[in-house]
């Protein structure tokens, strides 16, 4: 029986409806958060990251398509900076920040704590969270840390790959086989950072100072942008015995986009090769301690097709194709960075 023209009508009105609807679902919902982001220092050298920004691979208009709500800026400091010139120049990192978010007011804003991030969420711009890269912007001063909390950062990478007068980097101990962990030093500051809610990113310490501080911390340990050693044996990268001990601390370990840090698997170039990370870690210590690291902007070369934040809704894509449930993707996507801060 041929259906009546209304019949017709209706039924097309229905299907369009659901396309639209369908539509309106596939739109990226603001949900995703990054741990780690090295585009500071474009923007301390005057490339902005809206309008006509084509240098930096993290843009104001990729992370509004790829639906980024929270994204951490780690203001890198190089090592050719020594002593007071590693102060200013972290000082003016963290001022080319603050500057991007005054010229983009509706859309930017900083968050620095659970109240600032509410706020954000309900204005719906991304919440901007800073980060220090490299203890040795301090010069061994403790107070100086105050300082940076004062300013609005909440991350310390206690080493980059210089190793400084609190702690052994990975990559000296690449270098000379010598772990010299935490320094009495180091303590200390672990200690003032605990107090002050400043939290200590041990990516790019060496495997000693990693457990040295996770031995005294009151604190869960973070690795903001980290690989799996096992997959690939790059110095940097962690072994199964620090995942584990992350996932026993309720810590936080946001997967490096760096081809490489990344597996073989398919090609260390291959979006493939960073789901395989998600994926290697859930086996082994399940999805909680589970976040995005991208390292956008410190990161010369991409994996293909996850060149920029409007490409994160992809990956999520590609764990769901892998099995990965509802719940843990919000988890991974969001949800576990914000238990980590103490924002949920
Ligand atoms: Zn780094």
């Amino acid at each position: 029986m041929k259906p009546r023209p209304f019949l017709k009508a209706l039924m097309i009105l229905i299907v369009s409806a659901n396309i639209l609807w369908g539509a309106g679902e596939n739109m990226p919902k603001k949900t995703i958060c990054d741990l780690h982001c090295d585009t500071a220092i474009n923007l301390a050298d005057g490339r902005g990251i809206g309008g006509a920004a084509k240098k930096s691979q993290v843009t104001l208009e990729k992370l509004k398509s790829g639906g980024i709500d929270l994204q951490v800026f780690a203001c890198w400091v190089s090592p050719k900076y020594r002593h007071r010139k590693a102060w200013e120049r972290s000082r003016q990192l963290i001022s080319a920040v603050k500057k991007e978010m005054s010229d983009h007011p509706d859309e930017m804003m900083l968050v620095r704590d659970r109240k600032s991030w509410q706020e954000c969420r309900g204005t719906g711009k991304i919440g901007i969270l800073l980060a220090v890269e490299g203890g040795h912007v301090l010069d061994g001063d403790i107070s100086l840390l105050d300082s940076l909390y004062e300013q609005g950062v909440r991350i310390l990478t206690l080493t980059w790959n210089n190793s400084n007068r609190f702690a052994c980097s990975a990559y000296s101990v690449h270098k000379t086989g010598i772990d010299k962990g935490l320094t009495p030093l180091g303590r200390k500051l672990i200690a003032r950072a605990d107090r002050l809610g400043m939290h200590i990113d041990l990516s790019h310490s060496s495997e000693k100072t990693f457990w040295d501080v996770l031995e005294i911390s009151r604190r869960p340990p973070l690795l903001s942008h980290s690989c799996v050693n096992f997959l690939n044996g790059h110095f940097r990268n962690a072994s199964d015995k620090q995942i584990k001990a992350m996932a026993d601390k309720k810590g936080l370990m946001g997967i490096n986009f760096c081809p490489a840090f990344l597996g073989d698997k398919y090609k260390p170039k291959s979006a493939e090769s960073v789901a395989d990370q998600f994926e290697y870690i859930k086996e082994l210590a399940g999805t909680n301690i589970l976040a995005i690291g991208s390292d956008f902007d410190g990161i010369r070369e991409t994996p293909e097709g996850l060149d920029g934040p409007d490409k994160l809704p992809h990956l999520v894509q590609m764990l769901r194709s892998r099995g990965f449930s509802q719940k843990e993707l919000d988890d991974i996507s969001l949800n576990n960075a914000l238990r980590y801060f103490g924002w949920q």
